[in-house]
């Protein structure tokens, strides 16, 4: 997506050669009209008229999947990190070991709102190791829902969460794939 790559090109700052720091436009402060042609691609590159539910994960996928499932007329779940009195009794579980904030944590959905006969889209801001997206495949094939396929704003191409998604039969499209940063200098795919 040409809008994300110059983005991307123009406003990100890269950390330790690794992470790719975006917060002018969608960690921190979003840009909402980036958002909604965010969600427009993803609609076109994820055509299936039978997706019933966008699964994401706290805090930073929840703006890209709410705006994005405007374009699906669907309902947003997410996946919550902090455990809540509310919730705890039936939940999927699954374990996701962050490597940017090196710490492993549970991420946990509801019963309630996502079950068999779901069809899910799960949407994340940046793909690295593939674990946050792991985490919600599990949850996901838990609650015997199908997974339509995973939407990412911003893929490291450099690290395997693509290699190990795929290995498990799914289906991954990336807007922005960043083949390498080194020094600051940002290669896209
Ligand atoms: P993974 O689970 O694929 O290793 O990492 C994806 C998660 O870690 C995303 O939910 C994202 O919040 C965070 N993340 C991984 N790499 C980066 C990065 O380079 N920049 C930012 N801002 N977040 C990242």
């Amino acid at each position: 997506m040409e809008l994300l790559k110059q983005r991307i090109l123009n406003d990100a700052k890269v950390k330790d050669d690794e992470v790719l720091k975006v917060d002018m436009f969608l960690n921190h402060q979003i840009d909402v009209e980036l958002l909604n042609e965010i969600g427009k691609e993803f609609r076109r590159i994820f055509p299936d008229k039978g997706i019933t539910k966008i699964l994401t994960i706290e805090s930073s996928g929840i703006g890209i999947a709410c705006i994005t499932a405007q374009y699906f007329g669907v309902p947003v779940v997410f996946a919550k990190k902090t455990e809540s009195r509310n919730i705890d009794n039936d939940v999927y579980e699954s374990q996701v070991h962050s490597f940017t904030k090196g710490i492993t944590y549970t991420v946990r959905v509801s019963r309630n709102y996502i079950d068999s006969s779901d069809n899910v889209l799960i949407i994340d801001d940046f793909l690295a190791k593939g674990k946050a997206a792991m985490g919600l495949c599990d949850i996901a094939e838990q609650a015997g829902a199908r997974i339509n396929g995973v939407g990412i704003v911003i893929e490291k191409g450099f690290q395997d969460g693509r290699n190990i998604l795929e290995a498990r039969g799914i289906k991954v499209e990336s807007l922005a794939i960043v083949d390498s940063m080194k020094n600051g200098n940002i290669i896209f795919k």
